[in-house]
């Protein structure tokens, strides 16, 4: 089987062309740009040089059929007819409460997807096109939706409800959501298979820390608690996110500074986090080049490092023990000294850290924790694209939710 694997953003639509069967990566690639000029289309098929193509790109549609003719074409392409493609597999950043596994797509899901706009107003509405689109164009394929929120719909209600009047939650649906669910149910499923135990025996916190950052409570294979919220703001220092904070504080600036609504969401946003502490970058390689040098970008550094033992701390009681901690993301695979920060002094908790094989610079998922550690720490690059992958073929060859 083939499976096209589309994430569409407001101005661009990465994609990969999978074999979930093989766990085979045929091509993948991302157009940038959409709608503005110089678009680009990078491309790489598994057994060819990268190439860069540009284009007049004027919205999502005509991104994937540009993907699609690159698919198709002499020199580069991967497959040799649009009928090839089996099935497509979209990430959908917002599921709300309707979904809580991946799901065919049909009128019925379209019309509770375009509900979820309004919990994630910037992001949905450029899948719903990327699902538009793909339909248009491959009108015989089977199109399945996978929500970043899904993962998280088991947390229990004293984990997701805020401490606000109940009406708010009960008119608005405002209460956490959480995401990165498919990173975490991934590197969660993937570190119980490299142990060769069930899932239901483990008690996991999963740390996915790229330019966005989460941790996740996951007790028998399910998510019980993650530190984003409602909207992929609440939680850990982000590098350009400012994670927790009192809520009046947002309320102070608005005031003092006089900023509208849409400037104090950009500042949570785009401001905050490691470039708004260090002042130098939202980049965490950046952020650790100037670690010795830079009094703020070590401020930075710390502070992120400390907020995210503070979660494994809360999330271990949460699950009344702990036996697997998991590194992901950009930042969780890359950065031994993250790792360390996080991790030290947790030895009464029965974490203990194999310097040597924490600092070893190698791309294999690997434990780094010592051999008689209680608490087993992993490093798992994670595969987002190939989740959506396998749930895409599943739910095509049974006809089913996952
Ligand atoms: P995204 O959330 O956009 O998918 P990634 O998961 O690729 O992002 O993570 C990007 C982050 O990973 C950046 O902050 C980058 O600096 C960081 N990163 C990548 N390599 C390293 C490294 N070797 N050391 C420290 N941080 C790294």
């Amino acid at each position: 089987m083939i499976v096209l694997v589309l994430n569409t953003g407001s101005s661009s639509v990465k994609y990969q062309v999978i074999n979930p069967e093989q766990e085979k990566i045929l091509a993948k690639g991302v157009v940038e740009r959409i709608g503005m000029s110089g678009a680009i289309l990078t491309h790489k098929p598994h057994d060819r040089d990268e190439v860069r193509l540009s284009g007049e790109i004027l919205d999502h549609k005509m991104a994937i059929e540009y993907v699609l003719s690159i698919l198709l074409s002499k020199n580069h392409g991967v497959i040799k007819s649009k009928g090839e493609i089996d099935a497509v597999g979209h990430r959908v950043v917002h599921g709300g409460e309707e979904f809580s596994g991946s799901v065919l797509i049909n009128e019925e899901v379209m019309k509770e997807m375009r509900r979820c706009i309004d919990y994630a107003p910037l992001h949905n509405p450029p899948n719903l096109k990327g699902i538009n689109a793909a339909q248009q164009l491959l009108p015989d394929a089977p199109q399945v939706g996978v929500f970043d929120t899904a993962f998280h719909q088991s947390m229990p209600k004293h984990a997701y409800i805020y401490g606000l009047p109940y009406a708010i939650y009960k008119r608005h649906g405002i209460r956490r959501y959480g995401f990165h669910g498919t990173s975490h149910r991934f590197v969660s499923m993937r570190a119980a298979q490299m142990l060769d135990q069930p899932l239901d025996n483990l008690k996991m916190i999963t740390c996915h820390l790229g330019n966005g950052a989460s941790v996740a409570a996951i007790r028998e294979g399910k998510s019980i608690d993650t530190s984003m919220g409602f909207t992929p703001l609440e939680g850990l220092l982000m590098g350009t996110r400012s994670g927790d904070m009192d809520p009046a504080v947002i309320l102070s600036i608005m005031n003092k500074e006089e900023l509208t609504l849409n400037e104090a969401t950009t500042l949570l946003n785009k401001h905050s986090g490691l470039i708004g502490v260090s002042g130098l970058s939202s980049d965490m390689r950046e952020i650790e080049d100037e670690y010795e040098e830079s009094k703020r970008a070590r401020l930075a550094h710390d502070i992120f490092t400390y907020r995210l033992k503070k979660y494994i701390g809360a999330y271990a009681a949460a699950m009344d023990g702990l036996d697997v901690v998991v590194f992901t993301g950009g930042i969780g695979e890359n950065s031994p000294l993250v790792r360390k920060h996080a991790l030290q002094g947790l030895n009464f908790m029965g974490v203990q850290m194999d310097e040597h094989k924490n600092e070893e610079q190698t791309k294999e998922e690997r434990i780094v924790s010592k051999d008689q550690a209680k608490v087993t720490c992993m490093v798992i690059p994670t595969n987002e694209e190939l989740v959506i992958a396998m749930d895409t073929m599943e739910i095509v060859k049974n006809g089913k939710e996952t």
